[in-house]
C-alpha cells in the first residue's frame, strides 16, 4: 500500500452523492473515508452534488445533503460544484470527443437493445453474434455503430431520439495502453472495452454518469478520487476519457461497502439506516460515525 503521505501532490478528495433520497449510513461512510484520506494527508475536501438525473434528484435532499453532513461534523470548501449547473462544460467535452471521431449516435430504445441480444442469444451457433458480458450486464451489441453517415442523419433529422455512445476500439486506437494508480493495488491496466460502447450522453440528459465525473474531477482539481469498490470498473472509462479529452490523472482508492443485517448493501430505500432516523432517535454524531466505521 502506498502512503499517501509520501506523495508530492497536496491530497484532493471530494465526496459525490446524488440527491436522490437521504443520506444513510453507506453515505456517512463514504463521505468520512474521503474527508479522513485529505485531513490525514493536510490536503483539501470538497462537495460536489450529482444531480444530472433530474427526474429523480430534489432540491430538498440536496438541502438534507448539507445539513446532515454538517451534523456529522464534516466541514467542506465552498463553492460546491453541481453538475446540473455545469452542462456547458460536457457539452464542450463531446463537441471535443465528436471531433476526434469517437462519438456515434444510438438510436436504440431498451427494448431494442434486449430483443438484439436475445437473438443473438438464441443462436449460439453463430459465432459473431454471441452475446459478451461487462461489469453492468450484456455489452451494447453495437447495432447503431454499423449505420452508415446517410442513415444517421436521416434518422436524427426525423426526430428518433438518440444517445452518445464511446467507439471504444476508435477511443483504445488513439490512446494505445493506458493505466491508473490506485493507492490499494497499484498500476492498473486500463481496459474501457470491458464495457464495450458505453453511452457518455443519454437520450434525457446530454451528459452521463462517466462523463460528467471524469470532467468534474478534473475541474475540481481533486487528486485522489474515493469511491465505492463497486465503482472500481468504470475508472477504466474514466481513464480513456482522460486521455482523450487531456485531463489530469488522480490516483484512486476504494472502499469497502456498508451492509446491512442481511447482508445487502445499503441503498436509500434503508429508511432505518438515513442520517436523519439516527438523528431522530437519540444517535449522536460521534456514535455515527462510529458507526460508519470511523472513530473520531
Ligand atoms: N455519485 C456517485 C455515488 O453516489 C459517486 C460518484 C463517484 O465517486 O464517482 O455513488
Amino acid at each position: 500500500m502506498t502512503d499517501i503521505k509520501s506523495a508530492p501532490i497536496k491530497i484532493v478528495t471530494r465526496f459525490a452523492p446524488s440527491p436522490t433520497g437521504l443520506l444513510h449510513l453507506g453515505h456517512a461512510h463514504a463521505a468520512l473515508f474521503a474527508h479522513a484520506q485529505a485531513q490525514n494527508a493536510g490536503g483539501r475536501f470538497l462537495l460536489r452534488i450529482e444531480d444530472i438525473d433530474q427526474g429523480r434528484c430534489r432540491h430538498e435532499f440536496e438541502d438534507a445533503i448539507y445539513e446532515d453532513l454538517a451534523w456529522l461534523g464534516l466541514a467542506w470548501e465552498t463553492p460546491v460544484r453541481r453538475q446540473s449547473d455545469c452542462m456547458a462544460d460536457y457539452e464542450a467535452a463531446l463537441d471535443r470527443l465528436n471531433r476526434l471521431g469517437v462519438l456515434y449516435p444510438c438510436f436504440c430504445t431498451r427494448k431494442d437493445i434486449a430483443a438484439e441480444i436475445e437473438t443473438a442469444q438464441g443462436a449460439p451457433h453463430l459465432a459473431q453474434v454471441g452475446v459478451e458480458y461487462g461489469p453492468d450486464g450484456p455489452l451494447y451489441p453495437g447495432t447503431c455503430r454499423l449505420l452508415s453517415m446517410p442513415e444517421r442523419e436521416a434518422k436524427a433529422a426525423s426526430g428518433v431520439p438518440f444517445a452518445l455512445r464511446l467507439d471504444v476500439q476508435r477511443a483504445r486506437a488513439i490512446t494505445g495502453n493506458l493505466s491508473w494508480r490506485d493507492l490499494d493495488r497499484g498500476e492498473v491496466l486500463a481496459t474501457p472495452e470491458i464495457f464495450g460502447d458505453t453511452v457518455l450522453a443519454r437520450k434525457d440528459t446530454p451528459t452521463s454518469y462517466h462523463l460528467s465525473v471524469t470532467l468534474d474531477d478534473h475541474i475540481q482539481g481533486i487528486t485522489l478520487v474515493t469511491r465505492g469498490e463497486d465503482l472500481f470498473p468504470a475508472t477504466h472509462i474514466h481513464r480513456t476519457l482522460q486521455a482523450l479529452l487531456g485531463l489530469s490523472t488522480p490516483a484512486y482508492r476504494h472502499h469497502g461497502l456498508l451492509r446491512g443485517d442481511d447482508g445487502k448493501r445499503l441503498a436509500k430505500r434503508d429508511k432505518a439506516e438515513t442520517l436523519r432516523n439516527l438523528r431522530a432517535t437519540g444517535h449522536t454524531p460521534a456514535q455515527v460515525r462510529r458507526m460508519a466505521g470511523f472513530t473520531w
